[in-house]
């Protein structure tokens, strides 16, 4: 299978993982863009299969690039905080980023790079078909709501369109946090936000039941149903 050829459609957790783990390797194996050449060790994703929730970021750092997991640098600690502020762990979610590979000295992903690269995220949002994506940063917020300023839509949420492969899921507007450690504005805004992310979900699982649609802002109530099947024997992420 190519980067670019679609994914079979998954309907149990065990196809989902096959389909996740599939992608995962090419991704470890890929050389479609240049960040092949400097990369120690791609970084395809992890979380759970049966997920609501996709969290999308930018790119690895040297920490996520050594170890070839998403966010395992003090970035991720962050998020992890963040995500336990309104009682979630990093296993009950899907995390992942623009592209896969290390750009050399952190820099910004390139154009080409991104496009290279999206064909990988397509297909992991069509195995996991979230009800919310969650982006962080500006290079992701830049792929799910294209035209918009992080520093105006933060905290928001719209449909994700679906050619990024979402079938049907709202883009929740998140600051990177590698951005929130440089500022405590940004860390308190990215907490703010975040207690916002349950009732995001609400309104995209009530959109996803043929609710009438609701404005960018979060509805009054956060749902009470888990984001993902209760397992509580569960606690490794499942890598990929
Ligand atoms: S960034 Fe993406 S497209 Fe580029 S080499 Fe890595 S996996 Fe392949």
């Amino acid at each position: 299978m190519t980067a670019g050829e679609a994914t079979v459609e998954a309907t149990t957790t065990e196809q989902r993982r096959a389909a996740l783990e599939a992608i995962a390797a090419e991704v470890r194996t890929c050389t479609r863009c240049r960040l092949a050449e400097g990369r120690t060790k791609a970084v395809p994703g992890e979380g759970h299969p049966d997920t609501e929730v996709l969290f999308v970021g930018e790119g690895p750092g040297q920490t996520e690039d050594a170890q070839g997991r998403p966010f395992v640098g003090r970035a991720g600690e962050l998020l992890v905080k963040l995500l336990a502020s309104i009682g979630w762990r990093r296993q009950e979610v899907f995390i992942t980023n623009i592209v896969k590979c290390r750009p050399p000295g952190n820099r910004d992903p390139e154009p080409d790079e991104i496009a290279a690269c999206a064909p990988y995220l397509q297909r992991q949002l069509e195995v996991l078909d979230p009800a919310v994506v969650v982006t962080l940063g500006r290079f992701s917020m830049a792929h799910f709501r294209p035209g918009e300023r992080i520093t105006q839509i933060h905290g928001t949420h719209a449909p994700a369109p679906a050619a990024t492969g979402a079938r049907d899921a709202l883009a929740y507007a998140l600051f990177h946090p590698a951005a929130a450690l440089r500022s405590t504005d940004v860390e308190r805004q990215s907490y703010d936000d975040m207690a916002g992310l349950p009732r995001v979900l609400g309104a995209a699982r009530a959109r996803r039941a043929g609710a009438p649609p609701e404005s960018g802002n979060p509805p009054a109530e956060a749902p009470d149903a888990p984001i993902i099947p209760p397992d509580p024997g569960d606690d490794a992420p499942t890598l990929f």
